[in-house]
C-alpha cells in the first residue's frame, strides 16, 4: 500500500492525438490512454492516511524550452489531464514539470530525482511509501535516484497501453 503515487504524463496517463508529435501543445491535442481512468478509479485519492493516497505528476516538458508552448499552457494541460484521471482538480504543488531542455543541465529533468523528491516532501511521504509510474528508462532511473518504487505504465494492470514509442 502506497501513500503517494506519482505519475509521468505522456505515454503513461495521456497520449498526444497529433500524429508524429510526442507531447500535446494545445487543449485539443491529447486524450487519456485507454483504461487509465477505469483502472485508477478504485483508489481513494486525498491527503495520505486512513487509506487515502496522495496524487502527483512529474513530467519533462522540454517543449517549453523549444518554444512550442508556455509554462502556463503546460500546467493547464497537466491540470486538465489530472482532473480527468482523479475526478477533481489536484491542489497546487502536486503537479510538477521540468521546462528545460536536455542540454541545459538542470536539476529537475528526469532521470534527476528532484521533482519526485519535491512531491514526497510536499506530501510528507517517505520514498518507501512512494510509487512512481512511468513509461521511459529516464522515469525508472528517476525513481531509482529518488529511492522510491517504480512501475512501468504498461504493466500497471494494463491501464496504460504502450502503443507508441517515446512519450
Ligand atoms: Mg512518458
Ligand atoms: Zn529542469
Amino acid at each position: 500500500m502506497y501513500s503517494l503515487i506519482i505519475f509521468d504524463a505522456d505515454g503513461t496517463l495521456r497520449r498526444c492525438t497529433v500524429p508524429g508529435q510526442v507531447c500535446p501543445n494545445a487543449d485539443d491535442q491529447w486524450e487519456l490512454l485507454p483504461n487509465v481512468k477505469e483502472n485508477l478509479s478504485g483508489i481513494s485519492w486525498g491527503v495520505p492516511g486512513n487509506g487515502r493516497v496522495a496524487f502527483g505528476i512529474a513530467s519533462n516538458q522540454a517543449g517549453i524550452s523549444k518554444g512550442y508552448l508556455t509554462e502556463e499552457t503546460v500546467y493547464r494541460l497537466l491540470v486538465d489531464m489530472a482532473t480527468a484521471v482523479v475526478g477533481f482538480r489536484p491542489i497546487e504543488g502536486s503537479i510538477r514539470f521540468c521546462p528545460h531542455g536536455r542540454s541545459e543541465g538542470c536539476k529537475c529533468r528526469k532521470p534527476a530525482p528532484l521533482m519526485l523528491e519535491q512531491l514526497m516532501e510536499f506530501w510528507g511521504v517517505e520514498p518507501e511509501q512512494t510509487l512512481f509510474v512511468g513509461d521511459m528508462e529516464s522515469d525508472r532511473l528517476a525513481a531509482e535516484n529518488a529511492g522510491c518504487d517504480f512501475k512501468w505504465a504498461w504493466e500497471s494492470g494494463g491501464f496504460s497501453l504502450r502503443d507508441y514509442p517515446g512519450g
